[in-house]
């Protein structure tokens, strides 16, 4: 068997690892990425890129259906699912050939085939030809997760999908059932609503989102009602049957049995870390309870020569959090200080209307955070841009402590927030005050003043709103106007 060496080895080429490759070269070390399929892992392939390929296409649909109001007269839009496809699918190769180009360009190799670990200093490469031995003193590990799969509704790619059957949008069923109202059921349960399904959503808790400010939360399940969706929380869906020409879902609704005819059933119930097969186990890596592989602050893991970072390090699944990640175990292995130290790690979910947050995401975590939470918030039916482009759904609520004025999260729900939340991110890493963003002139009309309105807003100083007195806290006294 062949044997490589390098300074460095990567496996997997996501967002984590094709971005760890790089920096690695850039800091002048050998470095080898390895990955079994193409490069650019779930996010380019089938989870970020291409969903977001579709959300455009499935908003411009639903904007064209909802014309008339602006005078805009056109018939019922027709959708060539052939082709939509064929735009999805190009959308990905330009990125993921855009990853090889860089790759290629920073001198990193790429190497095509199966990973799994023989000592914490070699690998084995299983790949389209002969196997190879590939050494190197410090690995990387970035090996993504993949769906958690539910008993009752294995997935055959027929009758139920994953979100990787889902991106690849084989029909537009007439009746899709969304089992979990997560991040993807609910993105991608919009794009099936938008193209013409009458989609169900299936989910065990109370709300779907979790997590996220249920105002906002309202305002998207608010909007799915007229495109023929039904929702329904408190609800675990327990298996299906074939019956004739159609699925029938069983599931539990508050606490009810109820059955649910559809033609296809989308399972997007979260993610697991991708750890098996790698052979980290018998090298002593230690996991967490939840199976992530546990690493200290710059990313390293039980075992010195070996580093982890993204969705197999643990939550958020984040492909943002995953490329700083391997920024950053990049670094540490060529000998830098850098080690996790984020102030803001954004987030956002592309759902109508988006929803974005950064920072403490409610009064109650500033609370647990130690704060006296001051609250600012403005609404996108009060800006122009807003209303100019039809879109005046939604708010942005920023979070700042009542004492020193520090800006600490934000929540935006509303055209753009996904990007808007940019801003936010900033003034949260730069350690801005509520005063900083609201000093900052923003350009007009443009959705961003409403950033600067919230924080206005927390200040008792909003223009567009009115500043009304807080209304008595439980806690205590002392409270300034505000919006
Ligand atoms: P998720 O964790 O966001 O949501 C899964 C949902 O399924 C939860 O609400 C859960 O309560 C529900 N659920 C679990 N079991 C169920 C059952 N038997 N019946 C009904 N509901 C059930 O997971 P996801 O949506 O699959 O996404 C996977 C990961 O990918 C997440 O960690 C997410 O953060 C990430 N992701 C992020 C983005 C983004 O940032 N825009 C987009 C897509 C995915």
């Amino acid at each position: 068997m062949a044997t490589r060496n390098f300074d460095a080895v990567v496996i997997g080429a996501g967002p984590g690892g094709y971005v760890a490759a790089i920096r690695l070269a850039q800091l002048g070390k050998k470095a080898a990425l390895v990955d079994r399929e193409e490069l650019g892992g779930v996010c380019l392939n089938w989870g970020c890129i291409p969903s977001k390929a579709l959300i455009a296409a499935a908003n411009l649909v639903d904007e064209i259906r909802h014309a008339g109001g602006r005078g805009i007269l056109v018939g019922e839009p027709r959708v060539d699912i052939d082709k939509l496809r064929e735009f999805k699918n190009e959308v990905v190769k330009k990125m993921t050939g855009g990853v090889g180009f860089l790759e290629k360009g920073n001198g990193v190799e790429v190497l095509k085939g199966n990973a799994r670990f023989v000592s914490a200093t070699a690998i084995e490469v299983d790949g389209v030809g002969e196997k190879i031995r590939v050494e190197a003193p410090a690995f990387i590990v970035a090996t993504g997760g993949r769906p958690i799969e539910i008993p009752g509704f294995k997935v055959d790619g027929q009758h139920v999908w994953s979100a990787r059957e889902a991106v690849d949008i084989p029909e537009v069923p007439k009746r899709l059932v969304a089992i979990g109202g997560g991040i993807i059921g609910m993105e991608l349960g919009t794009v099936y609503a938008k193209l013409g399904s009458q989609v169900t959503f299936l989910e065990a808790l109370p709300q779907v989102l979790t997590g996220i400010d249920p105002e906002a939360v309202r305002l998207v399940t608010r909007g799915l009602k007229p495109r023929g969706t039904t929702i329904h929380v408190n609800a675990r869906a327990q298996g299906y049957e074939a019956r004739g020409n159609e699925l029938v879902v069983k599931a539990e609704v508050e606490g009810k049995p109820v059955e649910i005819p559809c033609d296809k059933v989308l399972v997007a119930v979260g993610f697991r870390p991708s750890v098996e097969g790698l052979g980290l186990e018998p090298l002593g890596v230690k996991l967490t309870p939840r199976g992530f592989i546990e690493v200290n602050p710059a990313y390293r893991t039980s075992v010195p020569s070996i580093y982890a970072i993204g969705d197999i390090a643990g939550p958020p699944l984040l492909a943002h959090k995953a490329s700083k990640e391997g920024e950053i175990a990049a670094e540490a292995i060529a000998g830098k200080k850098s080690v996790r130290d984020w102030v803001a790690l954004p987030s956002g979910i592309f759902t109508d209307p988006e929803i974005a947050v950064v920072g403490l995401a409610s009064e109650e975590e500033a609370r647990q955070a130690g704060h006296d939470p001051v609250v600012g918030k403005f609404s996108f039916g009060a800006l122009g841009r807003s209303v100019a482009i039809a879109h005046p759904e939604g708010f942005v609520k920023v979070i700042g402590d009542r004492a020193s004025k520090l800006l600490l999260g934000a929540t935006l729900c509303g055209p753009d927030a996904c990007d808007l939340v940019a801003e936010a991110a900033l003034a949260l890493e730069m350690g801005a005050y509520l005063e900083d963003v609201a000093l900052t002139i923003h350009a007009h009309p443009t959705l961003p003043e409403a950033f600067m309105e919230a924080c206005k807003a927390a200040l008792g100083e909003a223009i567009h709103a009115l500043n009304r007195p807080e209304r008595p806290r439980r806690a205590g006294a002392g409270a300034p106007a505000s919006a």
